[in-house]
């Protein structure tokens, strides 16, 4: 694969073509950033959304769950800043017309420089072997340090400007490093304008009694407001958590590389509600725990890296992502974010209900602090996508593309195959998957030769195919092929259930949490 975009490009395809994921009302030429999710992509995000959900709540006896509407009262939306604050800076480029958000554009820039000293450190990595002193060279390499001192210039004022909400300055930024549009080549841009990333839409029928409300650009405001429902109907103790999952919606400016930003996304939220002035341990904690979540899934480790907050949002007190190396570089897969008591609060003053904790331990009333982890489904769906993608030359001098991923998740768990479509085989072959389609999801495929079935299950990340043979019927036997060694081995039917649950079972990810 030639570069990045080749990869990202290859990787839609491939979804499409296998049925994971498709440019959403494509007969009518699609639209933009919304997507539809096909048979193997629809069982990929429920397991990625099982193995988030019984991580939250079956392994905590201190989190809860709940499913709130997409629609709320629009003060909530007020109360939460969104009405005012949920903006983005963007800016237009006069010649190509295109737009772009402004932040993004300098996020980039710094990116451009961030690649340069990888490339410098990996050149001399080469040249030094063993030798090699990464930190010293760092401190010492002139180009390096030329380059980080740009990042820290760019990044130092890019906080000020972004702070301050000083939008001439985030434009003097962009000129001053002299940012080109990479579709025009020319610095030719607008002013920077706020845009409101909310939709709205109107209630009611009855024209003169409608009000304008919002569908939820986040999943988390639904969980403040049944705070205390939640902790009266289900007699919890601080410190505990509430999780939701759910469809967000953000009209998001610049709405390009594929699932990653979309204009209709899903959320994995978690509020852990928890006693003022203990907010940076469980900050910490929960940056540990959800670190440890992604690692179970057994992508390469390299993939993964935290990313503190240049700029902290209006309601935190400390916050970072968690990036993954996605095709497109390093981005944005999940957030960690200490959030005071900003939520509550602001829904006390707006409801002009109490939302307090009333601690028996200290006889106290207090509004709860809260730190939330947020991740995205689609963009983690991106995540496993990538990270499992592979074009593997083999030792015959053939290739074969296959999906690596992490067996729970794996849409389909067992291809279960007869070597020909008569003697009886197919009926065997659908005897053994009854046997199994209660625990796994199973597929019977009888088209084509066995070398081309089992590409067609690696190219979807079946973990296991079994090859049913005129021998299977007499000694009930039958072989048994892993996806990523494509090793075979000829095991007992009856033994099928259990060399496969080793494997697949959700549980197995759970174990190591
Ligand atoms: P970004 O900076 O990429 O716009 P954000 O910081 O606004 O993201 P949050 O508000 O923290 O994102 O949302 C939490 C999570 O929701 C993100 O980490 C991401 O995984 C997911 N998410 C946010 N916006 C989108 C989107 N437009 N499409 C898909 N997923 C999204």
């Amino acid at each position: 694969m030639s570069n990045q975009e080749d990869l990202l490009k290859t990787l839609i395809g491939h979804a499409k073509e296998y049925g994971f994921v498709f440019q959403s009302s494509e007969i009518y030429d699609g639209l933009s950033a919304t997507y539809d999710y096909g048979p193997y992509g629809v069982e990929l995000k429920n397991n990625i959304r099982r193995y988030w959900w019984e991580a939250m709540t079956k392994l905590n006896e201190n989190i809860v769950g709940i499913d709130s509407a997409i629609f709320m009262h629009p003060t909530v939306w007020k109360a939460s800043g969104h009405v005012d604050a949920f903006n983005d800076p963007l800016i237009d480029n006069k010649d190509s017309k295109k737009r772009y958000r402004a932040d993004v554009l300098l996020e980039d820039h710094m990116a451009k420089y961030a690649d340069k000293i990888t490339k410098e450190i990996e050149k001399a990595k080469k040249k030094f072997g063993d030798d090699f002193d990464e930190t010293q060279f760092r401190a010492t390499n002139p180009n390096v340090k030329r380059s980080q001192d740009r990042i820290d210039a760019v990044e130092g004022r890019m906080k000020a400007v972004l702070e301050a909400n000083d939008l001439e300055g985030v434009r003097q930024l962009i000129v001053d490093e002299e940012i080109k549009c990479p579709v025009s080549g020319t610095a030719n841009w607008t002013e920077v304008r706020q845009f409101n990333l909310m939709f709205a839409t109107e209630l009611g029928s009855v024209s003169g009694e409608s009000s304008t409300i919002y569908l939820r650009p986040e999943t988390a405001q639904g969980i403040f407001v049944n705070f205390l429902n939640v902790q009266k109907s289900a007699r919890m103790k601080l410190p505990f958590g509430i999780a939701q999952t759910g469809k967000a919606f953000r009209n998001e400016i610049v709405a390009r590389q594929f699932i990653f930003r979309m204009r209709e996304f899903e959320q994995m939220e978690m509020q852990f509600f928890i006693k003022p002035g203990t907010e940076l341990e469980w900050y910490n904690t929960w940056k540990e725990k959800r670190m440890a979540w992604h690692r179970a899934l057994g992508l390469p480790l390299e993939n993964y890296r935290f990313h503190d907050h240049i700029k902290l949002a209006h309601y935190a007190n400390a916050a970072c992502d968690i990036e993954f190396k996605f095709p497109m570089g390093f981005k944005e897969l999940e957030g960690i974010h200490s959030r005071t008591d900003f939520d509550l609060k602001q829904h006390e003053e707006f409801s002009g209900k109490k939302l307090r904790y009333f601690d028996t331990e200290t006889n106290e009333s207090y509004v709860p602090y809260v730190v939330e982890t947020s991740i995205g489904l689609d963009r983690m769906f991106l995540a496993v996508l990538s990270g499992a993608y592979e074009e593997e030359k083999l030792e015959n001098g053939e290739e074969r593309v296959v999906l690596r991923i992490p067996a729970p998740l794996a849409p389909v768990k067992i291809a279960v195959l007869p070597l020909i479509k008569k003697d009886g085989l197919p009926e065997k072959a659908r005897a053994i998957i009854d046997t199994l389609k209660l625990s796994h999801n199973c597929q019977y495929d009888d088209k084509d030769s066995i070398g081309k079935r089992y590409r067609r299950q690696d190219a979807i990340g079946t973990p296991y195919c079994i090859t049913v043979d005129h021998d299977s019927l007499t000694d009930d036997k039958v072989t048994i092929r892993d996806r990523d060694t494509m090793q075979q081995e000829r095991v007992a039917i009856s033994e099928l259930g259990s060399i496969v649950s080793g494997k697949v079972d959700m549980r197995g990810l759970l174990r190591k949490l």
